[in-house]
């Protein structure tokens, strides 16, 4: 039986749009924290990963939006492997990205990165930090 925490009319759209994108039932997640536990840069984030999660869950996407948090993860798949509710959360992660590239264009833009950088720098990275951080 599926239990409703919250009817569908008091979802708000950004919430249903994270949901959508990353094809992840984020109330599934019970806030045990195992993700943030073994995230390799939750360290340099402002927000844990979990509390990334719970942002959505209650309707506070805007603050998830603006958190780095989205922007520093490594989508190692770590907290994804971890996650005692089968929640992806590298897509979740993903689908915040794309929403906050929609509103506000590329979060790296390709002609602000130095010539000299691109060249030596490896190009699966560089071709990986596109895919991420261009819109
Ligand atoms: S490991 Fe899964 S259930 Fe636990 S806090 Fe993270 S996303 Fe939620
Ligand atoms: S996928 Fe992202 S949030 Fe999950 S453990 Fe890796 S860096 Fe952390």
């Amino acid at each position: 039986m599926k239990v409703a925490l919250l009817p569908e009319g008091l979802r708000s759209r950004l919430q249903q749009r994270v949901e959508e994108a990353s094809g992840q039932n984020v109330l599934a997640c019970y806030q045990c924290g195992k993700c943030s536990a073994g995230c390799p840069v939750a360290g340099v984030m402002d927000l844990l990963p979990n509390q990334v999660i719970r942002l959505v869950q209650l309707g506070l996407v805007e603050e998830a939006l603006t958190s780095q948090t989205i922007w520093y993860c490594a989508a190692c798949l770590t907290c994804a492997a971890r996650c005692p509710k089968g929640v992806d959360l590298p897509r979740v992660m993903e689908a915040l990205r794309e929403l906050a590239m929609e509103r506000s264009g590329d979060h790296l833009p390709p002609d602000r990165l130095p010539a000299e950088a691109l060249a030596e720098w490896p190009q699966q990275a560089v071709i990986g930090g596109f895919r991420k951080y261009t819109w």
